[in-house]
């Protein structure tokens, strides 16, 4: 049956022809699919603003075998991150998540546990506190490192399966794996301190707990460099995103500020 049926996150849009888009959807169950949605630009679309970037929609599309692009036969949305307008700052990390996404995941591959943290990422930037946002990226960073297999879990040790959460720090190499003292030759970068109770607290607590507990944005920042340099050696390349996300930095401590 060519006829699929599933929950989704639009994550970007193409102009495809005069009055039809190409969509890239995460879909709950066949994981990144490229679609049509013809007449999506006209004027007075029937798309309304399902298509805009990460809403959650109810999506219908026909995926024909040996067919790269499927057609959306209907989308209609479900949660929208635009309802209570969008600052730059957060359409600047939707973008950035969106190319992570993009990446990172294989085509028509469903990844659940995926699907719901970028789910729960989106509901704990949009809910009513000021959401510290760089926090949130470095959480969603670490979180898809380990879902989509490229890190292990860095709470034990790669090398002797040792349990590290009680450690003082975990040396991690250069290809993410989390070693002991004994194991690593004290090679790789050393996560210690404050900036390693941030990687171990955003491994065990959900995105909203996370976001509550305030955190020293210079450890932040540490984090956010080692684990930019991971991600580029992961992909081979840097991502386009990130220097316009980088850009966005000097917006930070104002916002922490405010809390
Ligand atoms: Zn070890």
């Amino acid at each position: 049956m060519p006829l699929r049926d599933t929950e989704a996150f639009v994550l970007r849009t193409y102009t495809l022809k005069e009055a039809d888009k190409i969509c890239l959807f995460f879909t709950r169950e066949e994981g990144k699919v490229r679609a049509v949605a013809h007449g999506a630009r006209r004027l007075r679309s029937r798309y309304g603003a399902s298509l805009e970037p990460f809403t959650e929609v109810s999506l219908v599309y026909f995926q024909q075998e040996n067919r790269e692009l499927a057609s959306v036969s209907g989308c209609d949305i479900l949660r929208s991150p635009f309802r209570s307008g969008l600052s730059s700052e957060q359409l600047a990390v939707y973008h950035y998540l969106a190319e992570l996404i993009i990446e990172f995941l294989p085509e028509h591959e469903a990844n659940e546990k995926i699907y719901r943290l970028i789910g729960a990422t989106i509901r704990a930037l949009g809910s009513e506190m000021v959401a510290p946002l760089t926090a949130s990226v470095r959480y969603f960073e670490i979180w898809l490192l380990r879902l989509s297999g490229f890190c292990p879990d860095w709470r034990i040790c790669a090398g002797c399966e040792a349990d590290l959460t009680a450690t003082a720090g975990v040396w991690l190499s250069g290809e993410g794996m989390a070693m002991c003292d004994g194991c690593s030759g004290r090679e790789g970068d050393f996560l210690s301190g404050a900036a390693w109770v941030f990687v171990r607290q955003a491994l065990a607590l959900p995105p909203a707990d996370f976001l509550k507990t305030p955190h020293d944005l210079r450890v932040v920042h540490q984090i956010g460099s080692l684990l930019t340099r991971l991600i580029n050696r992961v992909l081979e390349r840097e991502l386009r995103s990130y220097e316009f996300l980088d850009r966005l930095r000097p917006v930070e401590p104002t916002i922490a500020g405010g809390r």
